[in-house]
């Protein structure tokens, strides 16, 4: 009885430690979110002096891999990307991806949430979903004759600390703590079609307002989550941000949708 008080007790610090921790990992980046808000996410990059170092493929290489397709979560900050590294797309929108992308390498990683969703879809045990993904994307990596490089947990960041979550046309946007962007989960809409940005979309709300993200109870109408499009011209802007919109979702106003217009490096 007392050793399970005591184990209670152990469990009740465990969690509020890890309340703590994610409050602070919120505020980390509250000072960004709230230029965003205020001078709207086109202004506030317009801003940044060292915005192209976002989109600068070679300053986020994976070994030499300057294109190796990694996931779309946020705490890899490397190559391009896609939810498992394309796992969950149909072989067609997949052979699509790869003709546009051109990549040079494929990865899997550790804690991969897009290989939970293909074990849930395809009834396969969820507690291997990690070994699972990693098989398919070695698989996928034989088929199109690509390297293969699994990504470990110690290499990544350690938590989900993204506040918005890009739609990015341009297929180089990488986290860049240089570049002054919020660190972002990357739904790739310059190598893949609406519906499969709409999917990705709706696993980055599901994943930052869940267990392993922030939860919801951080986020507000007046502090929300963001999904930014991330287009070449204003035209562009303008129609991803109307594509976005047809996102359903169970999180109601703390997701809004803003975007802005990026820039290459030089
Ligand atoms: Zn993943």
């Amino acid at each position: 009885m007392e050793r399970e008080t005591m184990m209670q007790k152990e469990n009740a610090a465990g969690h509020e430690n890890h309340e703590q921790r994610k409050k602070e990992d919120f505020a980390r980046e509250q000072g960004i979110m709230d230029k965003i808000k205020t001078e709207g996410f086109k202004n506030y990059a317009e801003t940044l002096p060292n915005l192209a170092e976002s989109f600068d493929l070679s300053k986020h290489q994976l070994d030499d891999f300057e294109h190796c397709i990694c996931c779309m979560d946020g705490r890899l900050d490397k190559g391009i990307h896609s939810a498992g590294s394309t796992i969950l797309l149909s072989p067609a929108d997949r052979k699509t991806y790869m003709q546009v992308a051109q990549p040079d390498a494929i990865s899997s990683h550790d804690g991969c949430g897009a290989g939970k969703i293909y074990c849930r879809a395809h009834g396969l045990p969820e507690e291997n979903s990690d070994q699972i993904a990693r098989e398919l994307a070695e698989e996928i990596a034989k088929e199109y004759g690509l390297p293969h490089r699994h990504i470990s947990a110690a290499e990544m960041k350690k938590n989900h600390v993204e506040r918005v979550c890009y739609w990015d046309a341009s297929g180089r946007i990488n986290n860049d703590s240089d570049s002054g962007l919020p660190n972002g989960f990357v739904v790739s809409r310059g190598f893949m079609n609406k519906e499969n940005c709409l999917a990705e979309a709706g696993v980055a709300l599901d994943i930052i307002f869940g267990d392993h993200g922030f939860g919801r109870e951080l986020f507000s109408a007046d502090n929300p989550f963001i999904i930014a499009a991330v287009a070449g011209d204003e035209n562009q802007l303008a129609e991803m941000q109307a594509e976005i919109s047809e996102l359903k979702h169970p999180y109601g106003d703390i997701v809004k949708i803003d975007g802005f217009i990026f820039k290459l490096p030089e």
